[in-house]
């Protein structure tokens, strides 16, 4: 599903380059659960930020369902984007003055999705996070675990093959960032590949397997025995 190979990406500060990521390379198959961890400062959400092609590396290749990602025109990029890949964040990035319906349905309006598919989908997705009751309220009016889950009912809408999140629950306690890997787990069950950054070791072990960022590079990657979250809840 995502392939890099020698992946370099340096940000220029005055006439010092910082070196953040120094050859990354992996492979992500369908279906699996990563988290990738490091301390602050380990170019996790640059390598993020890359795969999810809000960014670009300086070298390397990057290969995203057979697809090479490269050289792209910003409405290729963009309609890629639409396509392969969902986004969570650490702060939801939602509307404040749109509906948690509205805040769903909104990437499906850029997308052309006709308006009544719209809704239907935005719905839907609502009912699978468990929030449908809640379709008109506004993010001021829900929890943090329910943002969240509004912001994870959005990046399914798209359908998309890939859903990268970074940092989910950075912004929650334990018991709401229990609950949103809960969903986070049960929506990788049916299939779904997903990455997870965190620098959280519980969080990461909810996962399947664990990529270690330390000064540019992977310094470890290994397969663990997923802790499931719904035991802590
Ligand atoms: P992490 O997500 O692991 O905390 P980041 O990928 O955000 O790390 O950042 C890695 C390093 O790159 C940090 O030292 C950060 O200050 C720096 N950095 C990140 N984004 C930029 C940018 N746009 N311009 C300059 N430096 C940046
Ligand atoms: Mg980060």
């Amino acid at each position: 599903m995502i392939e890099i190979k020698d992946l370099h990406k340096s940000y220029k500060m005055g006439s010092n380059a910082l070196h953040v990521l120094k050859g990354i390379n992996f492979t992500v198959e369908e279906g699996e659960l990563v988290a990738i961890m490091g301390s602050s400062g380990s170019g996790k959400s640059t390598l993020l930020n890359i795969l999810g092609m809000l960014d670009v590396a300086d070298s390397g290749e990057y290969t995203l369902d057979g697809v090479p990602i490269k050289n792209l025109n910003e409405t290729k990029a963009a309609n890629y984007r639409n396509k392969f890949l969902g986004f969570i964040f650490q702060s939801f990035n939602l509307i404040n003055y749109k509906s948690a319906l509205e805040n769903v349905a909104l990437p499906l309006y850029y997308q052309r999705v006709p308006r009544k598919e719209r809704q239907e989908r935005a719905m839907k997705y609502l009912d699978q996070v468990g929030l449908k009751e809640w379709a008109t309220h506004l993010p001021s009016e829900l929890s943090g675990g329910q943002n969240q889950r509004v912001a994870i009912a959005r990046a399914m809408a798209s359908e998309p093959k890939v859903l990268l999140a970074d940092e989910p629950t950075g912004a929650l306690d334990s018991t709401t960032s229990y609950e949103v890997m809960d969903l986070i787990q049960k929506i990788n069950d049916q299939g779904n590949t997903i990455l997870v950054v965190t620098h959280e070791d519980d969080i990461a072990h909810m996962c399947k397997r664990i990529v270690y960022l330390k000064d540019g590079i992977i310094v470890e990657d290994k397969k663990v025995k997923q802790v499931r979250a719904s035991t802590h809840v």
